[in-house]
């Protein structure tokens, strides 16, 4: 039973082989027009061979519209030579066929044993042959939908059968056996032949869909590769193939488009403070708000980091807003479970084609324009100009005179007297850097110190300065504190600190009258890396100072944290001292360093009006123009052995930090 039903889902084609219908019908499109030809050419000359012998009405009245029918399905199968059908329509057409078919076969069959009762023994051999070669032909025709050739056999071979054998004529009983035997084992084989195409079939199916599948594979991998696995934004990769494939795509048209960098502030303290998962919890949240800010021809990536790209097709103006809307997104706060939290976000942007035509030289340059940003106005966009590029030759410059600068020559350090208020007495000096350059003549230190600290030359620059600042101090008389400034590059290297310690030790100076300065920002932004080296110059006896305090992050944790020993106000505090903020700001910086026992050093008093502000507020330490400005060392070094002061003030005969005593243990 169970054989008997696969049977007749076989022959009524299994829908579960949509693919086998197909490709049969793909096969059938070039065979049956062969088998309608065969069937008309045979038919045609069976009719002629009797065309006297029966009458008229059966070689042509009945052929004719035989061959009329036969004509159209020619004609039908021919023109569909170039249809693929669906699935769908490929088991429909099947089935048609397989009806369609045997309907034929019942037509023809009945037309020619019709025919065999008229003529003699060759028309009637004719007939016999005309059926036996054209079932075989037409078998051979329908291999590939065997349902069809099995269906056509049994309904030509059978009647054949019985219309010879009943006439009880050897011969044709003998031919009819014979011709049914072949057909038998010419099925056998066709069947045989059909079962490796199917299996043929299948196999290329599955190949195909393995194919798919291994294509889908590799889109969803190559998406993987392209995206941030922490915000689920694009990545670095994505952003550059982004930018050279939209890069190509303007390159013939007049198409602007824009480049952003954006890099969060503060975002390091937070990580430092808080923990990294606190940090990837934060840049994940971040990542969110990019995404849902839905800004139209915009890509925004992760770049790595804390920082963003993204890729803005259109100008300057938009370019710019973008840039905004998303420091304002950024900058917006987070609770992050109990916590509070709030980062900025400044930006830069380039612009194709002014800014550069290259995926490297536009990076660069939004870059440049975001440390820009960075230095002069946190939380804004800078787009890259004429002006940004000015300053990036004379960058240049500056770095090929820096390359091959004789620093022994052309460096020197000038001293600012550190004043006691209290009795007006130069407690030390502040070494600041100043180059005389024969090429480019008088260089200010905030243009060359980037440069050096860029290009690698900073380490050779601090610890020949270094030298130079403490054999000269050591001339001066009395015991005179040094300040001396370091950059991120020298509080992140062993070697440097090693050095300077070991000057310390060659030149024979009291460790305690020496103070190193360094800025919050260049501690903060390395701070794993500078707490070793801090450490080091601590447990030699030298001081630290926070310079620049209040201009960078000011946070307490890192105040406690930090091995130092005094404060610099930054100037900036001073300059506004009749700003009630300010001078709050300052107020509240000098009793904190009270409370922590560290000194604290205002810088950039120029007046005595600024002056007299800050001594109400009980402050003691104190820099600026009002005093002196940075002066060279034979100046120095005269005056005071002359008349024992500089600039009309004092030196003091004790160093300071004895006398405050405020030094933290
Ligand atoms: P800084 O350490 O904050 O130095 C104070 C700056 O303010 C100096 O500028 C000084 O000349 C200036 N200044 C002093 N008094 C006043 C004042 O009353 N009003 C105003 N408006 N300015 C005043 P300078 O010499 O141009 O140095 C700039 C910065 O370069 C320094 O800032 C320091 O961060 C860095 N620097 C200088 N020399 C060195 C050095 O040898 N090594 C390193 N790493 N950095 C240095
Ligand atoms: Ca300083
Ligand atoms: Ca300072």
């Amino acid at each position: 039973m169970e054989k008997v039903r696969a049977f007749i889902t076989w022959m009524m084609i299994d829908p579960r082989h949509p693919e086998i219908a197909q490709a049969q019908y793909n096969e059938l499109k070039t065979q049956i027009p062969l088998l309608y030809a065969l069937l008309m050419v045979n038919a045609i000359a069976v009719s002629y061979t009797h065309y006297d012998a029966a009458p008229f009405y059966m070689t042509v009245g009945i052929l004719a519209p035989m061959l009329v029918f036969t004509t159209i399905r020619f004609a039908v199968w021919v023109n569909s030579r170039n249809k693929v059908l669906g699935p769908e329509e490929a088991i429909k057409k099947m089935r048609q066929t397989v009806v369609l078919g045997s309907l034929v076969a019942v037509v023809y069959i009945a037309w020619s044993l019709s025919l065999d009762a008229y003529g003699g023994p060759s028309e009637r051999g004719h007939v016999a042959l005309f059926i036996a070669i054209t079932v075989i032909g037409c078998i051979f025709c329908l291999m590939h939908l065997p349902q069809a050739a099995l269906m056509v056999m049994f309904i030509v071979t059978i009647p054949y059968l019985y219309h010879y054998l009943r006439q009880d004529q050897d011969v044709y009983v003998a031919m009819a056996m014979n011709i049914f035997l072949v057909c038998l084992v010419v099925l056998q084989v066709l069947l045989n032949s059909y079962r490796g195409f199917c299996k043929l079939i299948q196999s290329q199916s599955a190949l195909a869909a393995k194919q798919k599948e291994t294509e889908r594979l590799n889109a969803e991998n190559e998406r993987l590769a392209q995206t941030d696995a922490l915000t689920d934004l694009p990545n670095r990769r994505y952003f550059f193939n982004q930018l050279d494939a939209l890069i190509n795509k303007v390159e013939k048209t007049d198409d602007v488009f824009a480049v952003g960098v954006v890099d969060l502030d503060r975002f390091k303290p937070i990580n430092d403070t808080y923990g990294h998962q606190l940090g990837d919890q934060l840049l994940t949240e971040v990542g969110n708000r990019l995404k849902t800010l839905n800004l139209p021809n915009v890509d925004i990536c992760r770049l790595g980091g804390d920082e963003f790209g993204f890729l803005l097709r259109g100008g300057s103006n938009d370019a710019e807003q973008t840039g905004q809307k998303i420091c304002e997104r950024i900058s917006e706060p987070y609770k992050i479970g109990d916590l509070q939290l709030s980062v900025g976000a400044s930006c830069g942007i380039a612009l194709y084609p002014e800014a550069g035509k290259t995926a490297h030289v536009l990076f660069d340059r939004s870059d440049y324009a975001l440390y820009n940003s960075k230095t002069t106005s946190r939380g804004s966009t800078t787009v890259y100009s004429a002006d940004h590029e000015a300053r990036i030759r004379s960058d240049r410059a500056i770095e090929v005179a820096l390359q091959s600068a004789d620093i022994g020559k052309e460096f020197q350090a000038h001293f600012q007297p550190v004043v006691s208020l209290p009795d007006r007495a130069i407690v030390g000096f502040e070494a600041l850097a100043r180059w005389q350059s024969p090429v480019l003549g008088n260089v200010a230190p905030n243009q060359f110190l980037p440069i050096a600290e860029r290009t690698g030359l900073m380490h050779r620059l601090t610890v020949q300065l270094f030298d130079k600042a403490v054999a000269q101090i050591k001339m001066l008389p009395g015991n005179l504190c040094l300040s001396f400034n370091l950059s991120a590059n020298d509080i992140t290297s062993a070697t440097t600190v090693e050095a300077l310690l070991e000057i310390v030790r060659q030149r024979d100076i009291n460790p305690s009258l020496i103070t190193f300065e360094m800025t919050e920002t260049s501690v903060i932004a390395s701070y794993d890396a500078a707490e070793g080296c801090l450490q080091t110059l601590r447990a030699a006896g030298v001081k630290l100072a926070l310079d620049d305090f209040g201009t960078g992050y000011s946070s307490l944790g890192y105040l406690h944290r930090l091995p130092i020993d005094s404060v610099k106000v930054d100037q900036s505090f001073v300059a506004d001292i009749n700003d009630i903020v300010a001078r709050g700001v300052i107020t509240s910086i000098v009793n904190l360093c009270r409370s922590m026992q560290i000194q604290c050093v205002i810088e950039g008093v120029e007046d005595i009006d600024q002056l007299n502000t800050l001594e109400a507020l009980e402050c003691h330490l104190a820099q600026g123009y009002h005093f002196a400005p940075a002066l060279g060392f034979d100046e120095v070094n005269d005056s005071a052995h002359a008349s024992g002061t500089v600039a009309g003030l004092p030196l003091a005969s004790s160093p300071a930090t004895d006398d405050l005593k405020t030094s933290r243990a």
